[in-house]
């Protein structure tokens, strides 16, 4: 029995050990925690990133040892939500994205995966798109500005092939335009911000709108609230314009298209309705993908570039808002950008004559 035991014993520790040594030799940073939050365990990687000594550390509090800022709320409020991109404290050149994974009673696991190769390739493909986009701005402008100094009627025999011509340099330009505009949303983490004031703004909207359309459509503002956003002035037109202009584009004639500007307690919404041809469920999670089209010869033959829902969520990101999508086919599409109630301004009082 004794030996039985015995033999038990040093295969369950060989067991362990083996689970250990393997877990040791992760990429990773693993950090094992007991419900007090006391290091019970790490390995090599989290030694080296998170600025760990063995045995020293163990036992320790680890958000008194680990130097990430934020870190005692963050475990404090569960961790549910990643840390997305942290300097590692260990060394500075690596970033780590950081998850804390809770199994048996209270105990956790600290990870932090090096995520400093994916973050170099996603920089080479952001500066590639605006190099890129950047080095075809000029000879486009140069094409489309001789096209437009040739009047397509007076060469008969040549005139649809120039009109294609310059529609399609018109599409080109406002892809590259896009991209650029993407490129600039992308690199910053925050927008210069000041008072958005919101009935010029609607009323602005409500013109591009009818320039768009040209008497195709019945267009209205339902204003119910006085207050103005603090945010990105041009930015957020060139969000809602988006919406504005594919309302138009993707309501048939005769539809209507209201523009919508609420608040209440908890924020404001800002919404552009339309009676279109709608969206089918499938599509809405992806909308806002670069380059996604429900349909991509109706969005071509009025003009889209695909690149304009995109342009709206990055801008909402940049003021913590975000996009809401009801659509149903046949019926119609409701774009709705939701803010938080820190972004809501009370009307200026006016000033009074001396
Ligand atoms: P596009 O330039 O093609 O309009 P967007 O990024 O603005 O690109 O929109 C992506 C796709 O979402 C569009 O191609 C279209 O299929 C669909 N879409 C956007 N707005 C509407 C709308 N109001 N009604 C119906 N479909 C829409």
């Amino acid at each position: 029995m004794k030996a039985r035991a015995a033999r038990r014993r040093t295969a369950l520790v060989s067991l362990v050990r083996a689970f250990r040594d393997a877990a040791a030799a992760l990429p990773d940073a693993l950090v094992a925690i007991d419900d007090e939050r006391r290091i019970r365990w790490f390995n090599t990687a989290a030694g080296r990133l998170l600025g760990l000594t063995w045995p020293d550390h163990l036992g320790h509090r680890v958000d008194e040892v680990v130097a990430i800022p934020g870190i005692r709320e963050w475990i404090a409020s569960g961790g549910a939500e990643s840390l997305p991109d942290v300097t590692a404290p260990g060394d500075a050149e690596v970033h780590l994205g950081m998850r804390l994974i809770p199994y048996a009673d209270d105990h956790a696991l600290l990870l932090g995966r090096d995520i400093s190769q994916v973050l170099r390739l996603e920089k080479v493909r952001r500066d590639f798109v605006a190099n890129v986009s950047h080095e075809l701005r000029t000879p486009l402008t140069v094409v489309h500005g001789y096209l437009d100094l040739i009047e397509p009627e007076q060469i008969p025999e040549y005139e649809s092939i120039l009109r294609e011509l310059r529609n399609q340099s018109r599409r080109m330009t406002q892809i590259v335009e896009d991209l650029l505009t993407l490129s600039r949303l992308d690199a910053v983490d925050a927008l210069p911000e000041t008072r958005v004031a919101m009935g010029p703004l609607l009323r602005t909207l409500m013109r591009d709108a009818e320039g768009l359309s040209r008497g195709r459509h019945e267009i209205t503002i339902e204003a119910t609230s006085e207050h103005d956003l603090l945010g990105s002035p041009k930015d957020l037109y060139s969000a809602f314009s988006n919406l504005v202009s594919n309302a138009v584009r993707y309501t048939p004639v005769g539809g209507r298209i209201a523009i919508a500007w609420q608040t209440d307690t908890n924020g404001g919404r800002l919404a552009v309705r339309d009676t279109g041809h709608g969206i089918s469920p499938q599509h809405l999670p992806r909308l806002t993908e670069r380059f996604y089209r429900v349909s991509t010869s109706r969005s071509r033959e009025t003009g889209g570039t695909g690149l304009g829902l995109s342009i709206v969520k990055h801008v909402l990101q940049l003021h913590g808002a975000h996009l809401e999508v009801h659509s149903e086919v046949g019926a119609g599409s409701t774009f709705a950008c939701i803010f938080g109630a820190e972004r809501l301004l009370p009307p200026e009082p006016l000033c009074e004559e001396a």
